[in-house]
């Protein structure tokens, strides 16, 4: 994705992020602890994908395979989310290997329950990496686009070039992913091959750019020399394995990059829309409970599953954010315990 686009998914996700937003925050106030992780829990995006082919069918999976092929993406993607890798990058580097506490699910509609969609179509059939307006075209979204503003639409196209170059582009309700089925007509490579470039393209929806030749607002990303894979000498000899790189793994988020996604999915609109909403997940109830004694400041938005214990003494500071309950959560607050809320700091229960 070049910087053209850049500015233009900045003025996309311009009003999700600026407009009706209720606090002024800091990605900082996002990233998951791993030792309470309960205090963020799994944030899952609701994501389809489309098949696009010319109209005989041709140029992209058949139904059967493509169904298949969709399903194991999405699982090779959450496989890359669930098991975040220390960065290469810089050489030395200590940066603290944070859980992402980010999945997809598919979503579907009547037409399609499983949430995978084949459109036949010469006049739609574009993408070309050679040719930027094609990658940057909205159409396919504002033809095909399902569910739109609820669901992230996903369209894996293949360059009309016949090339087997992969690319690919995320705005802010679709994204567009190219390139993976000529790595599966010529090479047998499976969904495991894309799972890297489908959470880079998603990244950029969810509000991420590239690191190796912009400022993207994260300490923790060094410029690179942006280098595909692993080279005997020279400045590739430790390529980057970061997702929002062009690199064979993608498979590093840094703390700044959980945060920024997670404070993007957590303040009203687009993304945050893409979520399955927190009532419906259906995991075990996650109990939070601050000990007795202690004293904690919460300062970004939390979305708990289950009830809110303050041990005995304990001080829970809520400070510029909400801290939002399940419908059946409880706030439980034991003898001697307090809650200190500060610029416009709240607790609200879901009903
Ligand atoms: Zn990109």
């Amino acid at each position: 994705m070049t910087k053209f686009l850049v500015v233009l998914m900045g003025l996309f996700l311009f009003p999700s992020l600026g407009i009706g937003q209720l606090y002024q925050q800091n990605w900082r106030d996002y990233v998951p602890t791993p030792s309470s992780l309960e205090w963020m829990p799994v944030k899952t995006v609701r994501i389809n994908i489309h098949f696009v082919s010319k109209s005989d069918g041709s140029g992209n999976f058949d139904e059967e395979t493509g169904r298949k092929f969709a399903r194991d993406l999405v699982a090779a993607a959450n496989g890359l989310l669930a098991n975040n890798q220390p960065m290469n990058l810089p050489k030395g580097n200590q940066t603290p290997v944070v859980p992402i506490q980010i999945r997809y699910e598919l979503s579907g509609d009547s037409a399609a329950p499983d949430g995978i969609y084949f459109i036949r179509s010469d006049s739609d059939y574009r993408f070309n990496r050679s040719d930027i307006s094609t990658i940057f075209d909205p159409s396919i979204f504002e033809k095909y686009g399902k569910q739109k503003g609820k669901v992230l639409n996903v369209f894996l196209f293949e360059n009309t070039d016949g090339s087997g170059k992969t690319g690919g582009i995320g705005a802010s309700d679709w994204a567009k992913v190219g390139g993976l089925f000529y790595h599966f007509k010529n090479y047998q490579r499976w969904a495991w091959f894309g799972a890297g470039l489908f959470n880079h393209e998603i990244g950029h929806s969810l509000g991420l750019f590239h690191t190796w030749n912009e400022n993207d607002g994260c300490d923790d990303t060094p410029m690179n020399e942006n280098c595909w894979n692993v080279a005997e000498e020279g400045p590739c000899k430790i390529p980057s394995n970061n997702v929002m790189d062009y690199n064979a793994n993608e498979n590093a988020w840094t703390p700044c990059q959980v945060g920024k996604v997670h404070l993007a999915l957590s303040n009203p609109g687009i993304p945050r829309d893409f979520l399955v909403p927190d009532y419906l997940q259906i995991y075990d109830s996650l109990d939070v409970f601050i000990s007795p004694g202690d004293t904690l400041l919460v300062s970004g938005n939390r979305f708990l599953r289950g009830d809110l214990i303050l041990g005995r003494r304990s001080v829970l500071i809520v400070r510029n954010c909400k801290i939002v309950l399940p419908p059946s959560g409880r706030l439980i607050q034991r003898r001697k315990s307090s809650i200190l809320y500060e610029q416009r700091g709240k607790i609200e229960m879901t009903r």
